[in-house]
């Protein structure tokens, strides 16, 4: 396995890539955001180790970039505690998890292993939860067996709860990813969207796939 860890702390980066070393990977490592970038674009990687406050181009810039080129490496964040905000940021903009600072190099490893068995499940186009299948590449969606038809819409709600079972969204995030225009943040328009989908998904089910979550959002449940 390849890492690539862009960071610009010198004693960070050194012990992150001893660590890594001993643990059998091997990667490159960068100090500065637009070398880091260049490689990220122009070499393949298993995982990108992405420090927001960079020299050059900044981690989270790093990681929408190389998402606006259609690259999908997982990426993890390193954060500073006070760094929230750009932490949140990060999770919107394509980032699969973020370690926060100070951190164990054995608790880094662990989460690059813990993403690229999340990895080989969902390199699959088909996500299956339940009765429901929903096939990534056809776009086609069944129920219990039987096609149904969404909008463009429902199926890219739907796609994103599959993927995320048991996580509960609020329904900041959910607009932000499947609407992708502004929005006027007062809007209804997820809750219509989870109406539409109820009735497509939950027919002759006693309890919702999507239940809601009080003064947050939504979960997708497990349900047999
Ligand atoms: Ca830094």
């Amino acid at each position: 396995m390849k890492v690539l860890v862009v960071e610009d702390e010198k004693r960070i980066l050194d012990f992150v890539r001893k660590g890594f070393e001993e643990s059998g990977f091997s990667g490159d490592y960068c100090a500065n955001g637009d070398d880091g970038y260049i490689l990220a674009k122009t070499r393949e990687y298993d995982v990108l180790i992405l420090d927001i406050m960079l020299p050059g181009r900044d981690g989270l810039s790093i990681l929408k970039n190389i998402r606006e080129k259609g690259i999908s490496t997982p990426v993890i964040l390193l954060t500073a505690r006070s760094e929230l905000h750009e932490r949140l940021d990060g999770l919107n903009s394509g980032a699969d998890d973020y370690l926060t600072k100070p951190f164990f190099v054995e608790e880094l490893i662990a989460r690059v292993h813990s993403l690229m068995r999340r990895g080989d499940r969902q390199s699959s186009n088909l996500l299956e939860v339940g009765s429901l299948k929903l096939n990534r590449y056809t776009r086609e969606v069944y129920v219990d067996g039987e096609t149904t038809n969404l909008s463009t819409r429902e199926f890219n709600l739907l796609e994103y709860f599959m993927r995320f079972p048991e996580r509960v969204f609020s329904r900041t995030q959910l607009l932000e990813h499947v609407w992708d225009y502004n929005y006027d943040p007062n809007t209804n328009l997820i809750d219509v969207c989870v109406q539409r989908l109820r009735k497509k998904i939950d027919e002759g089910r006693e309890s919702s796939y999507i239940e809601s979550v009080r003064g947050v959002g939504y979960r997708f449940k497990k349900l047999d």
